[in-house]
């Protein structure tokens, strides 16, 4: 994803998709909605998007199938809702939020989820309905360099959001890792690790290589800076990715807090990345739009 680097087409792809995540957002928070709503819709709107590594359009597996997982949370109460490894439910996102709403658990895997979202009413499909051709051909080079992903994926969807009253909410949801095996689970479903929210401090999303942003807890780590220390929301999401990078890991960052400051941040050459307030949106995808 350096600049040049990408097609034309996909750069497209990505901007319009953000456009239209900020755009279902958007809507609910001027209508002074819920946050937890916002974030759902946005992540729900980049869930059925093809360009983006979540529900359609997910990486493979090294068996060559899609495997799902999400998170959502509530700065408010702090309630939160979690699946991982999901194969056939349409909107992990949605799974998410139900469990969060109706329990009696946080956090389902595997046939059990997709059973629990079956048995609650939510859409079901096969699972060769999230495959496009690009993530195949991806498994196959993969594959073919007996490599581990680490480049060729970046597309794990996440969106934080503060409404009219001060609360934050943050949804996340990611087809995880390239040629993943053994059922491996990443930061994104892990509350704290890709995922956290609370109205004390900030609403946090993460993408990037999860086995070290899950050793770095790094969305409470992040959250627990801004409300036990004296950190800016942007200086706490900047000292955590400095963190990870000290473990050998990264990726990107982005946080709210319930005072309406936003901030983002990525140690990858780009992010794609979208912003909306009460002053107009933004859509950015490399490092360098930053500086403009
Ligand atoms: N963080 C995700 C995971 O490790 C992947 C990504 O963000 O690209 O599953």
């Amino acid at each position: 994803m350096r600049p040049g680097r990408l097609p034309p087409e996909q750069e497209e792809c990505a901007r319009a998709g953000l456009e239209r995540a900020l755009q279902a957002g958007a809507v609910i928070l001027e209508k002074r909605e819920a946050a937890v709503d916002a974030v759902e819709a946005a992540v729900r709107e980049l869930e059925e998007d093809s360009c983006f590594n979540a529900g359609r359009g997910s990486v493979l597996t090294a068996e060559g199938c899609i495997e799902l997982d999400a998170a959502i949370m509530d700065g408010r109460d702090r309630s939160a809702g979690a699946v991982a490894g999901l194969r056939t439910t349409r909107a992990p996102i949605s799974l998410a939020r139900m469990l969060m709403e109706q329990g009696p658990h946080v956090f389902l895997s595997g046939k059990g989820a997709d059973q629990y979202a079956r048995e609650h009413g939510l859409e079901q499909v096969g699972n060769s309905w999230f495959e496009v051709p690009e993530r195949r051909r991806q498994l196959e080079e993969l594959l073919r360099e007996d490599g581990f992903d680490d480049e060729v994926k970046y597309g794990t969807v996440g969106a934080v959001a503060v409404d009219v009253d001060g609360h934050v909410a943050v949804a996340t949801s990611t087809g995880g890792l390239t040629a993943k095996r053994w059922g491996r689970v990443g930061d994104s479903p892990l509350i704290g690790a890709g995922t956290y929210a609370d109205d004390r401090s900030a609403a946090v999303s993460a993408t990037g290589s999860g086995e070290y942003f899950i050793r770095a807890v790094a969305a409470h780590q992040l959250a627990e800076r801004v409300r036990l220390g004296c950190e800016s929301l942007q200086q706490a999401l900047d000292a955590v990715l400095a963190d990870i990078a000290l473990l050998g890991g990264k990726g990107g960052l982005i946080a709210v807090a319930p005072n309406g400051d936003a901030a983002w941040g990525f140690t990858t050459p780009a992010m794609y990345r979208g912003m909306a307030d009460a002053g107009g949106r933004t859509v950015r995808i490399y490092g360098e739009d930053d500086d403009r």
